[in-house]
C-alpha cells in the first residue's frame, strides 16, 4: 500500500489512512446498529505519475490541492473523506446503497474532470474508482481493502471508470477455472432454456394445524441428465442477465401450475422467486400481466418472493412494479430476511405481505437461545408491520416447536417436505388431505 508523499491533510482537513480506518470502524458500528448500508469509494487519479514526472512534485501538489478542494466543496457534507496516498482519496458514505454509491462515483468523476492548466498545458483529470459495500462479515480493514482492490481492477480496465468489489474479474489460474465453470453453466442454461431442461419443483409451506398455506416454486435445471444446483446456476444467471428470461419462464410456469391446481380442485397459492434484475426493469409489470393472462389465473393465487437485498435501495421503478403487483392482488414476500442488508427504514415502506426468516436462524434452533431471541424479535417486527411471518428450513420437530413458540405463523422445511415435482406434489397433497 502506498503512503502519502506530502502533507496536504492539514490544509484539506481530510482524514489520513489511519483516520480513515478509525472512521470506518466507527461508521460500521453505527450502521450495523441501525441496519443501514455503508459504501466505501476509493479514488485514484489516472496518469498522475506523468504529472509528477513532467511538472515535479510541486506541480503534482498543486493538482492534488485543487482536486481536494473540488471534492471537499462538493461532497464534503455527504461523506467522510480521506486523503490516503499521493493521488488517492477515500470516501466513506453512510446510508448509501449500491445504486447511490455508483451515482456518487459518477458525481466524483464529474467534479474532478474540469481541465487543470499546468503552465499552458492542459490536464483533464480522470480517475479509477473502486466501490465496496459493507458486507455482513467485513471489518473496517477488509472493507477498505476490498475498495482498494476494486480500484486496482478499475485501473486494469484502463481507468476513467468504477468497479464494484465482487464483480471484478478474478486473476490467475483459480480465476480462469471459475470463469470457465461459469461459462459452462451459462451454456447449459441457454440449452436448458431452449430445450426444456428447466423445471419447477414445489415445496409446501405449512400453517397452524398442519394446513398447507402455499407452495414455493423453485427452479431446477438439468443438462445431459446432470442436475445443476440453483445455488450455482442462479448467481451465473444473475451475472449474465439470463435471470430475466429465466425469471419470466418461472413466472409463467408458476402461474400455469397455480391455475392447474385450481382446476383440479386443489387451489394452492404459489410463491415465485423474483430477482432484483427483473424488478429494476420498467417492463416487469408487463411480463407479470402477460404471465397472469396467459395462464388465466386469479392473481390472489400468486405471490412473489423478493430477496431482502432488493430493499437496500428501492428505486421508483421498483416501487412502481411492487405497487402494481399489489394492486393486482398479488402477495409480496420478503425472502431470506435477516441475513442480507435489510434497511429497516425501507422495510416500513414496502407493501409486503409476508416476511420469510432466513434458514440461518432456524438451523441453530432450539439450542441457540440468542438465535431464538432474534427470531422472536423479527417475528414481532413482521407482525407489527402487518405481515405474516414464515420460517424457512425447519428440518426437525424441535425446530418446528421452537418456531411455533417464537410466534412464527407458517413453516417451510424438509421436516414437512422437500421440494418435489408437480406429480409428486399432487399425490403428496392428496395423501395429506385424506388424513
Ligand atoms: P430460497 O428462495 O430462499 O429458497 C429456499 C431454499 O431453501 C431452496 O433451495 C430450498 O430447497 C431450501 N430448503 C427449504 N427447506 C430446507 C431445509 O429444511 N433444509 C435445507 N437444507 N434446505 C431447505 P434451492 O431450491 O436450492 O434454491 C436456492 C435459491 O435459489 C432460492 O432460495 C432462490 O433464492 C433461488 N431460486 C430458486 N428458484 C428461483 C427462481 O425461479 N428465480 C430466482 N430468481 N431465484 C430462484
Ligand atoms: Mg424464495
Ligand atoms: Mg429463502
Amino acid at each position: 500500500m502506498k503512503f502519502q508523499l506530502f502533507q496536504l491533510d492539514s490544509s484539506t482537513g481530510f482524514l489520513d489512512r489511519n483516520g480513515c480506518l478509525h472512521m470506518a470502524e466507527e461508521l460500521i458500528s453505527r450502521v450495523r446498529a441501525s441496519g443501514q448500508p455503508l459504501a466505501v469509494l476509493w479514488l485514484d487519479l489516472d496518469r498522475f505519475r506523468q504529472i509528477n514526472e513532467s511538472f515535479g512534485h510541486l506541480g503534482g501538489d498543486n493538482v492534488i490541492a485543487l482536486i481536494s478542494k473540488r471534492i471537499r466543496d462538493k461532497l464534503g457534507n455527504r461523506a467522510e473523506i480521506g486523503h490516503v496516498g499521493a493521488d488517492e482519496f477515500v470516501c466513506l458514505v453512510p446510508s448509501a446503497g449500491l445504486a447511490e454509491a455508483e451515482r456518487f462515483a459518477d458525481e466524483l468523476m464529474r467534479i474532478i474532470e474540469p481541465e487543470v492548466d499546468l503552465g499552458g498545458l492542459r490536464y483533464r483529470p480522470t480517475a479509477s474508482i473502486g466501490i465496496a459495500m459493507l458486507g455482513p462479515d467485513d471489518d473496517a480493514f477488509v472493507l477498505l481493502e476490498r475498495a482498494d482492490r476494486a480500484k486496482i481492477a478499475a485501473k486494469r480496465q484502463g481507468g476513467n471508470c468504477h468497479v464494484v468489489s465482487g464483480t471484478e474479474p478474478l486473476p490467475g489460474l483459480m480465476g480462469s477455472m471459475l470463469v470457465r465453470e461459469e461459462l459452462e453453466i451459462e451454456n447449459k442454461l441457454h440449452i436448458a432454456l431452449e430445450g426444456g431442461g428447466l423445471q419447477l419443483h414445489y415445496q409446501p409451506i405449512i400453517g397452524p394445524g398442519g394446513k398447507i398455506q402455499a407452495v414455493e416454486a423453485l427452479m431446477r435445471c438439468s443438462s445431459n441428465g446432470e442436475n445443476i444446483s440453483p445455488v450455482k446456476f442462479i448467481p451465473v444467471a444473475e451475472k449474465t442477465g439470463l435471470i430475466v428470461r429465466l425469471g419470466e419462464w418461472s413466472l409463467l410456469q408458476g402461474a400455469r401450475f397455480a391455475r392447474h391446481m385450481s382446476n383440479m380442485g386443489l387451489p394452492t397459492k404459489t410463491a415465485i422467486n423474483v430477482s432484483r434484475s427483473q424488478l429494476v426493469n420498467a417492463k416487469f409489470s408487463q411480463a407479470l400481466h402477460a404471465a397472469l393472462i396467459c395462464a388465466n389465473v386469479q392473481p390472489d393465487l400468486i405471490e412473489l418472493e423478493l430477496t431482502e437485498s432488493l430493499f437496500m435501495d428501492i428505486s421508483d421503478t421498483v416501487q412502481n412494479n411492487l405497487r402494481e403487483a399489489r394492486d393486482l392482488g398479488i402477495g409480496l414476500a420478503i425472502d431470506d430476511f435477516g441475513t442480507g442488508y435489510s434497511c429497516l427504514a425501507n422495510l416500513k415502506d414496502i407493501p409486503a405481505t409476508k416476511l420469510k426468516l432466513d434458514r440461518a436462524f432456524v438451523i441453530v434452533l432450539p439450542e441457540d437461545r440468542r438465535a431464538m431471541a432474534v427470531v422472536k424479535a423479527m417475528t414481532q417486527l413482521g407482525k407489527e408491520l402487518g405481515m405474516i411471518v414464515v420460517a424457512e428450513g425447519a428440518e426437525t420437530e424441535a425446530q418446528v416447536d421452537a418456531l411455533t413458540e417464537a410466534g412464527v405463523d407458517y413453516i417451510q422445511g424438509y421436516f414437512y417436505a422437500k421440494p418435489m415435482d408437480e406429480v409428486a406434489l399432487v399425490s403428496w397433497l392428496r395423501e395429506r388431505n385424506k388424513l
